[in-house]
C-alpha cells in the first residue's frame, strides 16, 4: 500500500493501528538525527504501544565524531596563522580537557568563523590570503559532495591556503559494525531520509538482504515517521524483511549519481574512529592523493591517533542504542544545552538535546 503523502485520514487510522497493536516486541532504531528531533518533537512516543520502542542511531554526524579528533582539532586552532571554519554545531563540543571547546578557544583570541558550506569556507579563503582557511567537514553521504565540491573549486582556481580536515563519514560501515557486534540489540531501522537521497535505496538494502531487519526510508514530517513504522510492524507481521521507500518524493533507486561521482572522486574509504564505536575499517572519508594539498591532515603534517577517548559522556551508549539519554547520570544535572558534556547534547539534531528539549520530565 503506498499513501498518499498528507492523507490525514489514512494517517489517524494507522495511528489508531499502532497504538493498539501487541503482537510482537520490536525495537526500531532511526539512524538521522533529523528524524531524532522530529519524533522528540512531534511527540510520536507518546501514541506508541509498551511493545514497539524507538531508539536513535549514529544519525548524528557531530555526535560520531571522536573525542580525539576533537581534541586534534583544538591542538590545530591554537596555531595563530590557521582560521578554522566550520558548522555551528561544532562550536561547542568539548575535548577531553576541562571542557574546552572551539568556543572557548575563540573566546580566548583563537580565529574561528561559523559557515554555512563548505563554499563559504573557500570564500573566506580567498578573502584572507594571508591565513590558512581549515574546514572542518563533518557529516555522512549528505555533505561529502557538498565539500568535495568545493575541494574541486579550490583546485580550479588555484586557491593555495584552503584545506579540509575531513570527518566525514560513510553510514554504511558504521551500521555493519553495529549489526555485528554481540550486544546490538535491534530489531529494524527507520532510513535516513536525507542519505537515502544521495545514496538510493539501494545504499541501505544490505539491511534486509544480509542482516533480514524490516526497514523503511522516509521522511522527516511526523506522518512520514508514523507510517514507516506501520511499515515495519507490517513486515513482521507477514514475516519478511525488505527496505521499503515511503520517501517517494525525493528518494530513487540509484539517488544522486552526480553527487556519488564527485564524493567519489575526491574522497576514499580509510579507516576512521568513531565516538563510543572506536576504530571502523573503510568508514571515514579520506582526501584522495589527487587533490592531497587540500587536505589539512596532510597540509600539517597531523599525526591521527585511532585510539578513542573515554569521558564520563555516554554519548557512545546512546549513539549505540544501549542507552537512552535520559539513563545517563550527567543528563540534566550536570549536561544540559547551556552545559554541555557530550556533543549529543550541543548537536541541534543529538538524542541528548532532543530529549532535554521535548521530553524532560
Ligand atoms: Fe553525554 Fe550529556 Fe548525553 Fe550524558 S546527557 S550522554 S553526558 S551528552
Amino acid at each position: 500500500m503506498q499513501l498518499k503523502f498528507k492523507d490525514y485520514k489514512a494517517i489517524l487510522d494507522i495511528v489508531e493501528f499502532i497504538k493498539n497493536y501487541n503482537k510482537k516486541n520490536i525495537k526500531i532504531m532511526e539512524i538521522c538525527g533529523t528524524h531524532t528531533m522530529s519524533i522528540a518533537k512531534s511527540g510520536i512516543r507518546s501514541i506508541l504501544p509498551n511493545n514497539i520502542k524507538l531508539i536513535s542511531g549514529p544519525g548524528c554526524p557531530v555526535c560520531v565524531t571522536a573525542i580525539t579528533r576533537i581534541d586534534e582539532i583544538l591542538s590545530l586552532v591554537q596555531n595563530k596563522d590557521i582560521i578554522i571554519t566550520t558548522f555551528g554545531d561544532m562550536l561547542k563540543v568539548p575535548g577531553s580537557v576541562d571542557r574546552m571547546s572551539l568556543s572557548t578557544l575563540k573566546s580566548m583570541g583563537a580565529k574561528v568563523e561559523i559557515v554555512y558550506s563548505a563554499m563559504d569556507a573557500l570564500t573566506i579563503a580567498e578573502k584572507n590570503p594571508d591565513y590558512e582557511v581549515v574546514f572542518l567537514g563533518i557529516g555522512f553521504e549528505t555533505t561529502a559532495p557538498g565539500t568535495a565540491i568545493a575541494i574541486k573549486e579550490a583546485k580550479a582556481k588555484n586557491i593555495k591556503n584552503f584545506s579540509v580536515f575531513s570527518l566525514h563519514k560513510f553510514v554504511e560501515p558504521a551500521l555493519r559494525a553495529l549489526l555485528n557486534s554481540d550486544d546490538f540489540d535491534v530489531d529494524a531501522f527507520i532510513c535516513p531520509g536525507h542519505v537515502s537521497a544521495i545514496l538510493g535505496i539501494k545504499g541501505f538494502e544490505f539491511l534486509a538482504k544480509e542482516y533480514k531487519k524490516p526497514s523503511v526510508i522516509t521522511g522527516f514530517e511526523p506522518e512520514d515517521i508514523i507510517v514507516a513504522i506501520y511499515k515495519i510492524i507490517m513486515q513482521f507481521e507477514k514475516n519478511f524483511a525488505i527496505i521499503e521507500n515511503e520517501y517517494l518524493r525525493v528518494v530513487t533507486y540509484e539517488g544522486n549519481k552526480i553527487a556519488q561521482d564527485v564524493m567519489n572522486e575526491v574522497f576514499e574509504p580509510v579507516d576512521d574512529i568513531w565516538r563510543g564505536i572506536g576504530l571502523i575499517p573503510q568508514s571515514g572519508m579520506g582526501i584522495r592523493d589527487c587533490y592531497s594539498e587540500y587536505d589539512t591532515v596532510k597540509k600539517f603534517n597531523i599525526k591521527l591517533d585511532y585510539q578513542e577517548k573515554t569521558t564520563a559522556c555516554k554519548c557512545g551508549e546512546v549513539i549505540k542504542g544501549m542507552m537512552e539519554p535520559n539513563e545517563c547520570p550527567l543528563f540534566a544535572k550536570i549536561c544540559s544545552p547551556e552545559n554541555p558534556v557530550g556533543p549529543c547534547m550541543v548537536s541541534s539534531e543529538g538524542a541528548c538535546a532532543a530529549y532535554y528539549k521535548y521530553l524532560r520530565v
